[in-house]
């Protein structure tokens, strides 16, 4: 039996978590604690940062950690330079799972920008937009007084000025459910981060289907060292670490 961490946040997070514990292995998955209800994992469960990465070098080696899987988010690029850190400071194997990034196909009208002020700035002037970027960094778009927005968030943001529409919902949605959005909200544009994977990737059909154009914002550089870009693909990493 080995002891294994999971830096959790994902649906990819949650299926290794099922399947080590299901193999018989400690697992605990780590979440950041953004989501007052999150979707619980397999095996044990620890909530809140661990302080940077000294103090998830010192969990790894208080708990005797033996392998670390980062699952989390393309775009949580501060965890994942810290897993590389700790993992090192500590003497721990590491693997950063990656999902494969989403790439533009006929039909598609996407402006790719690196970063969330980019996205903001690249929207014309007086359209209605959907952004599907969480609310951690809104910012940007709310600065912008001459466009009119669309939220789709998990969670409630607070203090958020009350011409904008706030959809509350939970993924994953289907192809019908992006449709359905787009054409009652009247929507004329959509930011996205592009987070790869299946479970997000309706809505990138809808706009594509009604000639939406699409403001790609691209991911931040993955850390270094081991990578994996599939569930399958991690556990495979992690039993051979675990032998
Ligand atoms: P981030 O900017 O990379 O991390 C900021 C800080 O949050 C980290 O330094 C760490 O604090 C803490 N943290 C992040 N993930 C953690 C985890 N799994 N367990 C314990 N502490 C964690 O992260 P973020 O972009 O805010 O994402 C936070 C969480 O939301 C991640 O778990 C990610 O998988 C999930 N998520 C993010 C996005 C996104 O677009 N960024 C989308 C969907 C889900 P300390 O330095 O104190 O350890």
């Amino acid at each position: 039996m080995a002891r294994v961490l999971i830096l959790g946040g994902t649906s990819e997070a949650r299926r290794i978590a099922e399947r080590t514990a299901d193999a018989g292995h400690e697992v605990t998955t780590s979440l950041a604690g953004r989501t007052s209800q999150p979707q619980k994992p397999a095996g044990r469960i620890r909530v809140g940062g661990f302080g940077g990465a000294d103090g998830l070098a010192a969990h790894l080696r208080a708990n005797a950690i033996d392998a670390l899987i980062d699952a989390t988010h393309p775009f949580a690029a501060r965890i994942a330079a810290n897993a590389v850190a700790a993992a090192q400071q500590a003497c721990v194997p590491r693997l950063k799972l990656l999902r494969p990034a989403w790439h533009p196909t006929e039909g598609d009208r996407w402006h790719s920008v690196a970063t969330i002020e980019a996205a903001a700035a690249a929207l014309p002037a007086g359209c209605r937009v959907l952004l599907t970027i969480g609310r951690q960094e809104l910012g940007p778009f709310l600065a912008r007084a001459d466009l009119s927005l669309v939220v789709r968030t998990i969670e409630a943001v607070p203090a958020l000025p009350s011409a904008v529409r706030l959809v509350r919902a939970r993924g994953p949605f289907t192809l019908h459910d992006e449709c359905a959005l787009l054409q009652s909200e009247g929507i004329e544009w959509l930011v996205t981060k592009n987070a790869g994977g299946g479970a997000a990737a309706a809505k990138l059909e809808a706009a594509r289907r009604r000639g939406l154009p699409v403001v790609m914002i691209e991911r931040p550089a993955p850390p270094p060292g081991p990578t994996a870009s599939s569930v399958e693909k991690a556990l495979a990493w992690l039993d051979q670490v675990i032998r």
